[in-house]
């Protein structure tokens, strides 16, 4: 039986931190096993907030190197770069004509970037999710994994399947979404979503000393106050980390101990950076190896994109022959 195709990006901000490894990566790794994987580094989608121009071509290259590292392995699946395929805009704008403004003004996202970037609140803040939906639509892709704060967005891709196909007539499947099942990981402050802009981050590649540094100062448990006070995993941001670090024996320890303030919070963080750093070295080696022979990485995304223009192109001559452009 065919694999379903699964469909999914990542921005270049020029850090890939832990909360997008945890919460996306790991987990593309995990998927290419069982589904045809497209995944992209969605450039044109980091474009609709103020991004450093010297240093975007930078910012993706690192973008691209991080996820090899990872493990998103380019021999294994499509990886690419959104604007190396120009499918994606040309569908999105004819996507834009069929869609109310106000399903897009409802999105919580737009909601939340229109507080955040105040001073640039542009157009394509409002559509970015119709991009979204090209992203998805133009791949014919079955699957998205997303974590919930994405799944407004792809009921709005559905519905935008379901409405070009009533004007337009029968072409595009409406894709599932998947929850991505790992426990989320928060900002350095326990409380805010992990972001470079909020600058609450530990990056993937981020040396030891720094990590450490980072860890230190996180909150944890907020009640527990001293040594002490009993702590609660349950609503401790380490401890989501151990989970996704830490092996089982030591998440199961470590419960009962912090409940019963047996180990300290700086305890608990060391026996974490050490498992953090167990995991992370190998793919900071990998993707120090992989600098050094940039072509390698260039030539895989290339290789990506020849291979993906291969079906947008194919999905847009079936849609401008729908919309009556050629
Ligand atoms: Fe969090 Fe560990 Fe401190 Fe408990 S002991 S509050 S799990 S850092």
């Amino acid at each position: 039986m065919a694999k379903k195709r699964i469909f999914s990006g990542i921005q270049p901000t020029g850090i890939i931190h832990l909360g997008n490894y945890v919460g996306a990566i790991k987990n593309w790794v995990n998927l290419i096993e069982e589904y045809e994987c497209v995944f992209c580094v969605v450039d044109y989608h980091a474009i609709t907030i103020e991004h450093d121009v010297a240093a975007f071509q930078e910012n993706i290259l690192t973008a691209a190197r991080t996820l090899m590292a990872c493990g998103v392995d380019p021999q294994r699946c499509r990886l690419f770069v959104q604007s190396h395929v120009p499918e994606h805009t040309e569908l999105a704008w004819i996507f834009n004509c069929i869609t109310p403004i106000g399903d897009l003004e409802r999105m919580t996202q737009f909601k939340d970037k229109s507080q955040q970037h105040r001073e640039n609140i542009n157009a394509g803040l409002l559509t970015y999710p119709l991009l979204q939906a090209a992203d998805i639509l133009l791949y014919k892709a079955q699957v998205v994994p997303v974590g919930e704060d994405q799944v407004q967005h792809i009921e709005l891709t559905r519905r935008t399947a379901r409405r070009f196909n009533t004007r337009y007539g029968e072409t595009f499947a409406e894709p599932e979404w998947m929850l991505t099942k790992t426990a989320k990981i928060m900002g350095l402050d326990g409380k805010t979503k992990m972001s470079k802009s909020l600058n609450n981050y530990i990056g993937v590649l981020e040396s030891g000393d720094s990590i450490w540094e980072k860890l230190r100062t996180a909150t944890t448990d907020e009640n527990r106050k001293r040594r002490k006070d009993p702590g609660d995993p349950d609503i401790c941001n380490l401890y989501t980390m151990h989970k996704a670090f830490s092996p089982q024996a030591t998440v199961e320890e470590i419960d009962p101990q912090c409940r019963a303030a047996e180990i300290g919070c700086v305890d608990c963080k060391k026996i974490l950076f050490e498992n953090m750093m167990k995991h992370l070295e190998p793919i900071q080696q990998k993707a120090t190896e992989l600098e050094k022979d940039r072509d390698a990485v260039i030539g895989a995304l290339e290789k990506g994109a020849a291979s993906c223009r291969e079906i947008s192109q194919q999905v847009m001559d079936e849609v401008r022959r729908k919309v009556g452009l050629r």
